[in-house]
């Protein structure tokens, strides 16, 4: 392993400015991803700036379902907190569909929506990878590919994003709090991740040196109808092949509004607008449901390898998507009968 210092600075200006002034440090928060990849030699830092302490772990609630939820709050205190539950509920079910409890009580929530891709390629240093290295080829282009992307990939980058939360959190129009070296901005969470677009080594459009502090939730009576459905290959401690985020609302039957987003389908957590808009209007049943899954994966490009590919994905979407919409109309039309 590379020699690296280890910092742990009293607040969140002094980090930032520990990370900004050295290109090759990185902020470290529950370490369950960074770790891993100082081990397996993926990450090389030169220095690990400790924000685990620097960045609030409360959760603080605004009315109506609007909360603030700080970077360093645990995955396993926000998906047990009540307001998470009662007016987020997609969110507190995402959260426990990832990782494990141990992992949960260590990882963050700023750590989680910066993880970084489970493609294994990624995490084999004697593999070539775009990602790692952008003068090398793409492995799981011609090798296995079962979890990788079907929508926005280029010839660079096949990989998906990796978090249940994230996927949650742009279903919910959350938005993240930055402080940089140049001051602090938000942006919404689903701006925050990027396709590759030729160049997949930068999974976000944060610069170096910005740490997310925060994340809002606004307040809202739809999110309070949500959930997140997560198809894997094993029932628990397993990464999403195709996950679903949608919060709806129905009256007199057909769809008033709805939000939707999916996860293991693309380089970063996606919102299907598409689908939304064909929602919108239409009668809230299976027929409209699947319908408006196959308009969002118009444009989607299924691999094929000689491990095998990843077309499976698209009756995976279009069923989980179907599943999820269904099981919120009944709940809407039971609480309004
Ligand atoms: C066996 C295993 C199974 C898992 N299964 C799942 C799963 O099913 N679903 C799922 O979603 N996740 C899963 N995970 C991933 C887990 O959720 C992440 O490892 C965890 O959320 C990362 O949080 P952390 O605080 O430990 O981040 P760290 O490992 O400390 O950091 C991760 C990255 O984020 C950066 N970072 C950390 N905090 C900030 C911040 N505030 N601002 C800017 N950058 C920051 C770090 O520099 C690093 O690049 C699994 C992990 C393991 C090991
Ligand atoms: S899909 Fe992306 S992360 Fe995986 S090997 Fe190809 S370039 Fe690397």
């Amino acid at each position: 392993m590379k020699p690296f210092s280890y910092a742990r600075p009293d607040d969140a200006r002094a980090a930032v400015a520990a990370v900004g002034a050295d290109p090759d440090a990185a902020f470290l928060a529950g370490g369950t991803n960074l770790l891993d990849h100082l081990k397996l030699g993926v990450a090389t830092p030169s220095a690990l700036v400790d924000v685990a302490r620097v960045t609030s772990a409360d959760i603080v609630e605004h009315g109506d379902g609007g909360l603030t939820i700080g970077a360093g709050a645990l995955n396993a205190d926000v998906a047990a907190h009540p307001a998470v539950r009662r007016h987020h509920p997609a969110l507190a079910q995402a959260l426990l569909a990832g990782a494990s409890g141990q992992l949960r009580n260590m990882a963050t929530t700023g750590g989680n929506l910066l993880q970084r891709t489970r493609c294994a390629y990624f995490a084999d240093t004697t593999t070539p990878c775009t990602k790692r290295d952008l003068t090398q080829a793409c492995s799981a282009r011609e090798g296995w590919a079962r979890y990788h992307a079907i929508l926005g990939a280029d010839a660079s980058c096949i990989a998906t994003h990796p978090s249940d939360m994230a996927v949650a959190l742009v279903a919910l129009d959350a938005t993240v709090q930055v402080l940089g070296p140049d001051g602090s901005r938000r942006i919404p969470v689903a701006e925050l991740h990027r396709l590759p677009d030729g160049d997949p080594t930068r999974d976000t459009v944060l610069a170096h040196g910005e740490l997310v502090t925060a994340v809002d939730l606004p307040a809202s009576t739809l999110a309070a109808n949500s959930a997140y459905r997560k198809v894997r290959d094993r029932a628990s401690y397993a990464f999403a092949l195709v996950s679903v985020a949608a919060a709806l609302e129905v009256r007199d039957g057909t769809v008033a509004d709805v939000r939707l987003a999916l996860g293991g389908v693309a380089h970063k957590p996606w919102r299907a607008t598409r689908a939304e808009d064909a929602l919108r209007g239409a009668p809230a049943t299976d027929e409209s449901f699947r319908a408006a899954a196959r308009t969002e994966l118009a444009d989607a490009e299924p691999v094929e390898t000689p491990l095998g590919g990843n077309g499976f994905k698209l009756d995976l979407v279009v069923g989980a998507v179907t599943e999820t919409l269904r099981g919120l109309a009944s709940t809407t039309a039971r609480e309004t009968s």
